[in-house]
Parts: structure tokens; C-alpha cells; sequence
């Protein structure tokens, strides 16, 4: 069976970023299975993963435009010490979330400021070149229920 819109791919992936860094990767757990055609990974992965079938191995390079997006500046801001919850601790690396017109978003503290700190709500993959180390371990056909929800249940899938 072949990687096609409706059907669960099973697959085994690293994940590395142009200085050959590991990002991510599923090698030492179990493998990704994702929903084809109903934008569970990202364009650039799905749309390259195409028409594979068990087995193939390949090496997919993913430019930022179909990937996480380009870093997007205004997503960068400074905050002031009284703008987050009083309780909170402020220290970098920390995440923030907030309440957006698409849903909440979070942001993660980049920098330290005499006001307060910096923000970024960049996903940390944005504006990265993304480079796939991909083995398909099984294609089938999704449950009618899969189908339903747009994502995979089961064993290496969604839970609920
Ligand atoms: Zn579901």
C-alpha cells in the first residue's frame, strides 16, 4: 500500500537542523503514525512521503515555507514585568500562554530586560531548514473513525 490521502503511515524519523544537530527523533521510542492528507506533520514531510510505501528510506529537505513558517518579527515583543500573572517566575527558557483571536498561543522567554523580558511566540522550529531522515514502517488504510476525526488512533496514535 502506498502514503495517500486517508491512509496511516507508520514511520520512523530524526530530525536534524543545518549544523547537523538532532532536533528530534523517534528512534529511540516508538514510530510516528500520522493520518496522510489531513496536515498532521508538516507540508513539506507529507507531500514528499507521497506515494511511499513500507520500507522506503529517505532524506527530505524542508525548506521554512513548508515547515514551521519564517520567523515572524512581530512575534517578538517586550514585556513588562506587571503584564504576566503575579505568581509566575520569569526566567528563560520559560513558557507564556495567552489567549489569541485563533485559539491560545504560547510564547517563550528569549531575554531578560531591565522592563521585564522579551517575548517570542515563533514556534522554535520557524525559519529553520529542516532536514528528514525518514523509514516507512507500515501504510494501511485509516478506520472509518480515523477518517472521521482526521488523526490516528491506536497504538502509536491519539488517545481518548
Ligand atoms: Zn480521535
Amino acid at each position: 500500500m502506498k502514503a495517500a490521502h486517508g491512509m496511516v503511515v507508520t514511520m520512523h524519523y530524526t530530525l536534524t537542523n543545518d549544523s547537523g544537530d538532532v532536533l528530534d527523533s523517534s528512534r529511540e521510542g516508538d514510530p510516528l503514525a500520522y493520518l496522510h492528507g489531513h496536515g498532521n506533520i508538516i507540508p513539506g514531510l507529507e507531500k514528499a512521503l507521497e506515494g511511499a510505501i513500507a520500507g522506503h528510506k529517505s532524506k527530505v529537505t524542508v525548506a521554512p515555507a513548508e515547515g514551521y513558517g519564517e520567523k515572524n518579527d512581530e512575534l517578538v515583543f517586550e514585556a513588562a514585568r506587571d503584564q504576566f500573572p503575579p505568581d509566575m517566575t520569569i526566567a528563560l527558557g520559560e513558557r507564556v500562554y495567552a489567549e489569541g483571536p485563533q485559539g491560545p498561543i504560547s510564547f517563550t522567554i528569549v531575554e531578560l530586560t531591565d522592563k521585564g523580558a522579551k517575548l517570542d511566540g515563533n514556534h522554535p522550529l520557524a525559519g529553520q531548514t529542516l532536514h528528514f531522515d525518514v523509514e516507512i514502517v507500515s501504510v494501511r488504510e485509516a478506520t472509518a473513525e480515523e477518517t472521521k476525526h482526521g488523526h490516528v488512533h491506536g497504538e502509536h496514535g491519539h488517545h481518548h
